[in-house]
Order: C-alpha cells, then structure tokens, then sequence
C-alpha cells in the first residue's frame, strides 16, 4: 500500500504534467508525421502561443458558423500603430480533407515567434490566421473521402454542416461560416490572401504548386505585378530553398501538352478577394506526396511569402492603391473572361511521361505515370484571359428593399447604401431578361442560370420609400457590378435571388383570348405583320396554333410588365 505522501507527490507531478501539455507549442506533427491537428488541438496551440508571446499574438471570436461555433482570429503583429502595415490573410481548412495548412500555418506561427531574426519581418506586415474556416467539416472527421489522398491518417470532410463546398460560397454566402468570413475580410482588407488547399489531379514531382488569382480580373497593373514580379519571386525563392514549386498543374492527363490558368470567378475565395484587389493565392500542394512533406513545403511558401511580402511591401501597396484609383474611374468593367488559347508561356516542367495499360478492374485501357521515365520540358502555360463580355458602369444602382437577402449580403461587404427618402420615380435603365439556361441537377444548393441575354431599355421606373441606392464609385465596385448586373457568371441573378421574375402570375384562357386577339391584330398592324413573317420563317411555331395565340398575347397591353423584368434599375 502505498503512503498518502508519495500519492500526494505523484499527483502533484501529474498536475505539473498536464499543465505543461496545456501550455506546450508541440503539435501532433511534432511526433507523428501522419498526424494533422484537429480543431480543438489547433485552437488550444493557438492560446498557447498568445500566453507564451502575449506582446505579438491576439486571438478573437467572431460571427457563427453552421455549427453554432465561431469563427476564430489569430492575429500576429508588432504592438504599436498598425496604420499603414500589410496585411496577409491566411486562411485554413476551406476544404477541410485537405488540412496542410492547419499544420503548416501552426509551424509558420511558432517559427515566427521563436526566431528573433525574422521578427523584424513583422515591422511593416500583419498575420492574420483563420485556423479553421469550414469548422463543421473539420468535425466530420475520417479517413476516406479523399480518396487518392497520401495522409494524414484522419482528416475533415469537404463539405460543410450544410454539405456545401465553402470554396463555392463567397456570393450566394448560404453558409453562417461565409458571412462571417466576408465580415472579416472586409474588416482586415488584406493586401494578401493565401488560402491553402490539397491538389487533384495528374502525378509529377513536385510537392508545391500555386495557383495565383487570375490575372486579368485583378485589373491591369496589379494582375501584371502579381504576374511579372510578385509570383515569380514566389517562384524564384521556392527554388532556392530546394522545394521547386510550378503553377498548378491544370491540364489533361499529360501536362506535357500544356498546362491551364484558372478562372477563379467571384464565388471562390480567390476570385471573391480578387474584386477587392487582394493578392489572392492558392497553395495547393500535391495530394500524392507524404503528409509531412506537404506541410513542410506549405510551411517553406509560407515563410516565402512573408519575405516576398517584407520586400514588396511599398510595391504591392502602391500598386492596389493606383488599381483602386483605376476601378473607381473606369467607364466599363468586364463581366467574363475566356481564356485566349492563341497565347502562351513556356515554362519549364519536370514530370513523369503519361502511359496507358490493360486495366486489371474493365475491359479498357487505364492511365499511369512512369515513375522510372522522368522527362524535364518548356511546355505551354495558357494563361492569358480576354474580356469577353463587358458592361457600362452606372452611376447608381437602385435595388427594390424586397430583395432584402441582397441588401443583406452586399452590407456584409461593406458597400455604402442610401435608401430613397420618399415614393419615387426614377428614370432608370432596365433590363429584361430574354434568355437564360439553368443547370439541370442542384448545384452548392441552387439551380444556376447562366448563358443570361437581356435586353436593356430606359424608362420611369416606381421605387418606394426605403428602396436602396447603391453608389458604385465605392471600394467594392467591382464586386457591386459582378453580383448586379445579371449576365455576370456570378451574379445575384444567376444565384436564383431574383427567380421570382421567371414566372408569370397570371394568364389567360385561350377561348376567351381568341376573340381579343383578333381586336388586338386588327388594330396593329404592325404586329400582325410581324406574326405573319414569324409564321412564314419559323417551321416550329407555325404548326403551334397557342405558341401562335401566345405570341398575340405576349405583345399586347395584357402581357405582364414583371415577367422577366430584373427589377435592379441603374442610373446610368
Ligand atoms: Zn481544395
């Protein structure tokens, strides 16, 4: 039996045990390499890391998420004026299954600290971290759903409480994780936003790539500094540390016959910082490599960045500065870009040579990567985008309170509003929707339109008491001008916040109408004239006696004025 004493003693060791285990910077990488933290794990270093370096780390809370958690804000800075400084934005675990920069961000943080050279780095910049974005997917924890994926043993699930990809969310914002997000991001207004990720795709030898915002949507001056300068010391200084990085490896099975640039549209984290001029980039080391060998790299593009970030900083500020000065006076924006495959760069690429063999599963030919045939070759990087669909930049927008889940998104970001004293009527322009394909199966919650054609016209439109006016020349008027006008990919309209617009209310029978019609075409001649040519022309709608009676209806004064009006007016 044991003396109380030496229990006391025991548990006292025990109690100074724990306690050092609360207050360690250790991970779980630390001692397993197949091991990424969870949530909590990763939550609790941070605290650690606040407590051990009090004078550089902050931590808050902020908005909800669809688990009813929020989200958390790691901020490491110098004390003092933090007017003027840059500020990087990294974000983690947007897709949760691919979790390195949980890790790596962890280990970026603590080497920060711990390293009183590289302090110094933090004069003229600001970190800030979000841990965990789609916390509720990092909840979903397991070892399958990325199926092709070499570690860590367990990880997060893509999808949200909702099911929803977060990397699809940055408009629609259905998620409480994403306009809780968007609330931060437009607080902070980072200059750089580093969003990490896990690949897809091909095999080859590097355990980095980077996918950088695209260019042209950045706008003329920035895109060309991100392009030409910034990026490729990214580049440069991967290579110097000996972790070679490439562009993410878009391409068909063999990258030998070319690689592609993304269009990173609002609805992605990239594209969505993009309309506010921050620098976006997207880690996404490859999913073959070991997991500690991933994290490691993130952790070396991590700390390349906060150089890059140090020796660019009066460029990269200089340079938002006269492209904000440039968005605020430009007469058109562009709404789509296509990539213009007639121009590429040569870039140097070192990878394994494409096969095909019998499969041992189906009767056909399988791919695989000859591991033993490494080939280095300049190939084609297509990565130039053209404007191929534009708009004049209103004045004003007027938007009806009825579409109040607009209002409520676009005030998530920041954008000033007005709202109209007293009943008007307002000289506006228009538009009506002619045309418009829809998605046939779901997609992240909504039936997307796209392929939208409207016919634009100016006429005295009623706006009520409380109708908001949204001034474009703002800070966010490329994101107003991308989610307002209704033929941009990413608009409100192609979201389905205005699919009320899409169906009649009423209708007529077509007994009663026959005999009306025959008044309405004896009166117009015009219009009679033009059903006459559509029957002669169209082979279709002459053997369709209603489409016929329809069309009568459609251009009478009985056709609804709503039906397909988008009710956004724009002062031009
Ligand atoms: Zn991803």
């Amino acid at each position: 039996m044991m003396k109380p004493i030496s229990i006391f003693c025991i548990l006292i060791l025990a109690l100074g045990y724990q306690s050092l285990l609360a207050q360690s910077l250790s991970i779980p990488l630390d001692s397993d390499p197949n091991r990424s933290a969870t949530y909590h794990e990763s939550i609790r270093f941070y605290q650690n890391l606040r407590k051990k370096y009090p004078s550089y780390v902050t931590i808050e809370t902020f908005g909800n998420t669809d688990i009813g958690i929020p989200l958390h804000i790691v901020t490491i800075s110098k004390r003092g004026n933090q007017k003027g400084k840059l500020v990087t934005l990294i974000n983690n675990a947007i897709h949760p299954g691919e979790p390195d920069g949980v890790d790596a961000t962890m280990i970026f943080a603590r080497e920060l600290l711990a390293d009183k050279t590289k302090i110094s780095l933090l004069d003229h910049q600001t970190i800030v971290i979000i841990p965990f974005f789609n916390i509720d997917g990092a909840f979903n924890r397991n070892s399958f759903s990325r199926a092709n994926q070499n570690g860590p043993k367990e990880y997060g699930f893509r999808g949200n409480a909702k099911n929803l990809d977060l990397n699809r969310d940055f408009i629609k914002m259905d998620s409480e994780n994403t306009k809780s997000l968007v609330q931060i991001i437009r607080r902070l207004d980072p200059q750089v936003f580093v969003d990490n990720h896990v690949s897809d795709g091909a095999d080859y030898p590097y355990t980095m790539t980077l996918l950088c915002t695209m260019y042209e949507n950045l706008g003329a001056d920035l895109g060309d500094f991100l392009k030409n300068q910034y990026a490729q010391d990214l580049f440069k200084h991967m290579n110097d540390l000996n972790d070679p990085m490439v562009p993410y490896v878009m391409s068909n099975d063999n990258p030998f016959t070319g690689i592609y640039g993304f269009y990173d549209t609002p609805r992605y984290s990239s594209g969505y910082t993009s309309l506010f001029r921050a620098l976006g980039l997207i880690p996404e080391t490859h999913m073959l490599k070991p997991f500690k060998q991933r994290v490691l790299s993130n952790l070396n593009l991590l700390n390349v960045i906060l150089q890059t970030n140090h020796s660019y900083r009066d460029q990269i500020q200089n340079t938002q500065k006269m492209q904000l000065e440039k968005d605020l006076t430009t007469d058109s924006l562009t709404l789509w870009w296509k990539m213009d495959k007639s121009k590429s760069d040569s870039l140097l690429f070192k990878g394994y040579l494409p096969k095909y063999k019998q499969s041992d599963v189906h009767l056909g030919q399988r791919l695989y990567y000859d591991k033993s045939e490494t080939k280095t070759a300049n190939i084609p990087f297509f990565d130039f985008y053209e404007s191929s669909l534009k708009c004049k930049v209103p004045r004003f927008y007027v938007i009806p309170q009825a579409y109040s889940e607009v209002i409520q998104r676009l005030k998530m970001n920041g954008v000033t509003l007005n709202r109209l004293t007293k009943d008007t009527l307002i000289n506006v322009q228009m538009s009506k929707i002619n045309s418009y394909q829809t998605v046939k199966e779901p997609y992240e919650g909504h039936y997307l339109h796209y392929d939208i054609n409207t016919t634009d016209f100016i006429t005295a439109q009623k706006f009520y008491k409380g109708d908001y006016i949204v001034p474009t020349r703002q800070k966010a008027i490329k994101y107003i001008v991308q989610g307002l006008e209704p033929r941009s990919g990413d608009s409100f309209f192609a979201w389905n916040f205005f699919d009320g617009i899409l169906m009649r209310k009423e209708y007529y029978s077509d007994y009663v109408f026959e005999d009306s019609a025959v008044e309405i075409l004896k009166n117009n001649s015009t219009l009679k004239a033009n059903l006459d040519n559509k029957i002669k022309t169209d082979t279709t709608f002459a053997k369709d006696f209603g489409a016929q009676l329809r069309f009568v209806y459609e251009n009478s004064k009985y056709s609804e004025t709503t039906y397909k009006l988008y009710p956004v007016g724009r002062i031009m």
